[in-house]
């Protein structure tokens, strides 16, 4: 273990402050990441500030927006009555990812910017521009099962591993943050940043920047909505290839639609080009058929995870049939 040295805050002022006077020192609140990353010496912070007593935990909702604290429990908001009356998506994303153990301790915010879990990432003896830029990138000509099929470039193909951020970016949300030049709101779909060539880069936050929460714009998706989550074994494992759907639908037919696919991009991959073939067709497997194909354009696999450029339009498929209740 590295030495560091640990600050705790009481105020979201005096976190950022903290965080902003000092580059080598970084915020944490569930710790669920971050110390295992800090035990492998992948994060070596001089300092940590925990936030985790910061009154940021809040869930509460108006007539326009659902709103969740940062530091709200990854338990607490799948359990939350609100959520999963007006959000089940989310709820359901939630209740996907990892275990209940981790689920009790991890936050939404931390969720949020979690690190890949490209084994390249995390074992210090190999290559890896994330960890250590320039050095190479391990995954590229390796093993590869896990990596990305979208958006990735030469230097990295490392894939988000939050099955939260996935819905979030389905269902529109925003991101509210504070920092030293005040607070702002970022839309989800710009949180994460594809690696291009500074993969060491996961998010578009600035310096000092602290997350206060998440906001959800009311919608009419709640009676129809589901994630798909296709992984190694049914618990504590990471998606190869998840599906986040929302569907309005009236009549049989398809009103709106949100599409958001998992564990194919170094970041939330939405499908707006899908989602509009949907709008306006028949609740149909013919309809969801095409909406796959349309998703799957720019899509290419490597040596050991082709086998995603089928598995992700039959998730897709799949994914709407259970949404629309045609299974
Ligand atoms: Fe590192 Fe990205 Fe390559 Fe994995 S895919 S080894 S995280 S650079």
């Amino acid at each position: 273990m590295i030495q560091f040295q640990y600050t705790r805050a009481t105020e979201t002022k005096a976190a950022i402050d903290a965080i902003s006077k000092d580059r080598s020192s970084m915020f944490i609140a569930g710790g669920t990441n971050l110390v295992d990353l800090m035990k492998r010496g992948i994060m070596m912070p001089e300092r940590i500030v925990d936030i985790s007593r910061l009154p940021l935990n809040q869930i509460s909702s108006d007539d326009k927006l659902l709103k969740i604290g940062s530091l709200a429990l990854n338990s607490a908001v799948a359990e939350n009555k609100l959520v999963q009356q007006k959000q089940p998506l989310l709820a359901q994303a939630l209740n996907a990812g990892a275990s209940a153990q981790i689920r009790n301790m991890a936050t939404v915010g931390g969720n949020m910017l979690q690190r890949t879990r490209c084994h390249y990432f995390y074992d210090t003896s190999l290559p890896c521009n994330k960890r250590e830029p320039g050095s190479g990138c391990g995954a590229l000509e390796g093993f590869n099962r896990m990596h990305a099929i979208f958006g990735f470039s030469d230097k990295c193909i490392a894939v988000h591993p939050s099955d939260m951020s996935v819905a979030l970016v389905a269902l529109d949300a925003s991101v509210l943050v504070d920092g030293p030049r005040g607070q702002r709101r970022i839309p989800f779909i710009d949180l994460h940043r594809l690696p291009g060539d500074k993969p060491e880069i996961d998010t578009n936050l600035m310096a000092g920047e602290l997350i206060l929460g998440v906001e959800i714009p009311e919608n009419t998706f709640a009676k129809n909505v589901y994630y798909l989550k296709v992984r190694d074994r049914a618990s504590y494992a990471f998606a190869l290839v998840s599906v986040a759907v929302a569907l309005q639908i009236e009549k049989k037919v398809i009103k709106d639609a949100r599409l958001a696919l998992g564990g194919v991009a170094h970041k939330p991959w939405r499908l707006t080009e899908a989602e509009r073939s949907l709008i306006g067709k028949p609740v149909s497997e013919f309809s969801f058929q095409q909406a796959a194909q349309i998703a799957m354009k720019g899509a290419k696999g490597f040596k050991y995870n082709e086998f995603k450029l089928k598995l992700a339009p039959n998730s897709i498929v799949q994914a709407l049939k259970v949404a629309s209740k045609l299974v």
